[in-house]
């Protein structure tokens, strides 16, 4: 058994918006053992659909598609897809009122053109969209399956996970692939491979994958086979190989982020958070509110961008910035521990640095980055560079005072 997918919409051949709903269900359809053997994108052209659908059905036993399903004009592809099955398309009475009670907990009348999306060919089964007005569809022809969804990655992966996944899993050939991630940072890709080389060694190629980004390498193993609890539990223990290798340049694992692990960390040790941000401009605390419930751990920050808020809101002296410049370890040290003191917080994490393009020196250059913590036992400094454009710079700048947080917190 084999599958397509398919997404729809002039949006994505243009560039203009990145097509993740292919790399998610390519993903998700792994997981549950169903090989992916074409991967198509095309406009809103009925034409194009058509042949694009004739050619998936050919080739393939699951087609799933995404895009097209909207109010809209140039949303078609229900159409094409009941011209091809010979279906005709009639009113469904049960999707009317769910668009119209959406809209009305929204306080809004419901447009006209939504009236469209209550119109479902008949013979396709209507797969229920908790999270917007267009339903998913399936078709079956013999023992071909083809399955619309919309293209809003939120509503498409709630109506996968709903109605599909489940389904799909029962037809497929029940070759599980598992994956176990482990997330990185503050090391590079190659110092990771030196590590790992005893690991590696009589490991079978494909299951490893370095995937690194500028915030941090992750590590992801994958292991295929008919048991899925038997894989997972193989994951588990190469994941503690790595583990003992690496020690604690791993933060987290799966979808876990720096963000989360900090905020565990500091409940769990009944510490408070304040931060002073430069160059990062509000970044750290971005990152930090993020996570549901930091307002536990997390007081606040003070944004003092220019000197005349580092003196004024966090105390810094005149002195400091004139003899050392505001991008030094004793202008970093004396953010934190003015924040500290001044919002009444455990700890106080302040950040520094050249952002670039421009502004950088021979002595201090673009990427500079000098971090602080202030805390009960006293105060640490570290000095970073990183290297690539500003919002590189800055995103890295976020991820190394975070990851310096934690590696603070796994000592207190
Ligand atoms: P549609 O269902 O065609 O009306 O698509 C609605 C919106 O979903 C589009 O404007 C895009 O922002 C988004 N979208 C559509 N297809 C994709 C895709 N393959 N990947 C990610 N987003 C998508
Ligand atoms: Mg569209």
């Amino acid at each position: 058994m084999k599958a397509s997918i398919i997404t729809i919409g002039n949006e994505i051949l243009s560039g203009m918006t990145l097509d993740t709903n292919s790399s998610f269900l390519a993903r998700e359809l792994g997981t549950i053992g169903i090989p992916v053997a074409l991967k198509i994108s095309v406009g809103d052209r009925a034409d194009d659909i058509n042949k694009t659908f004739k050619q998936a059905l050919a080739q393939t036993d699951i087609i799933l598609c995404t895009g097209g399903l909207g109010p809209t004009s140039d949303d078609i592809t229900k159409k094409v897809a009941a011209k091809l099955f010979g279906l005709k398309l009639k009113f469904d009475k049960k999707i009317l009122d769910h668009i119209r009670s959406r809209f009305a907990k929204r306080g809004i009348e419901m447009p006209a053109c939504n009236r469209g999306q209550a119109m479902v060919p008949d013979k396709a089964e209507v797969l229920f969209n908790p999270e917007g007005t267009a339903p998913g569809l399936l078709f079956k022809k013999g023992k071909k399956i083809l399955i619309l969804m919309p293209g809003v990655p939120r509503e498409m992966k709630a109506i996968f996970a709903g109605s599909l996944k489940e389904r799909l899993e029962a037809l497929s050939c029940r070759m599980k692939i598992n994956m176990l991630t482990l997330r990185t940072t503050g090391i590079s890709e190659s110092a990771i491979a030196e590590k790992l080389i005893p690991f590696e060694k009589g490991l079978a190629k494909s299951i490893l994958a370095y995937l690194p980004t500028h915030i941090g390498v992750d590590l992801r193993l994958t292991l295929s086979g008919k048991n899925s609890g038997q894989i997972d539990a193989k994951l588990l223990e190469l994941s503690l190989k790595i583990k003992q290798l690496l020690g604690p340049v791993i933060y987290g694992q799966d979808e876990e982020t720096m963000e989360l692990i900090v905020g565990s960390l500091l409940k769990d040790k009944k510490l408070t958070l304040t931060t002073a941000e430069s160059c990062t401009g509000g970044l750290i605390a971005d990152r930090i509110t993020n996570v549901s419930g930091s307002s536990d751990y997390y007081l606040g920050s003070i944004i003092a961008y220019s000197n005349i808020l580092k003196e004024k809101m966090l105390g810094v002296k005149s002195q400091t910035l004139r003899l050392h410049g505001a991008v030094s370890k004793e202008t970093a040290i004396e953010m934190a521990k003015g924040v500290r003191g001044r919002l009444g917080s455990d700890l106080g994490l302040a950040i520094t640095g050249i952002a670039g393009p421009t502004g950088g020196t021979d002595k201090k250059p673009v990427g500079l980055v000098v971090m602080a913590l202030a805390g009960p036992k006293g105060t640490v400094a570290l000095e970073k560079r990183f290297l690539g454009q500003r919002r590189h710079i800055k995103e890295s700048s976020a991820q190394a005072a975070l990851n310096m947080l934690r590696l603070y917190l796994l000592k207190c």
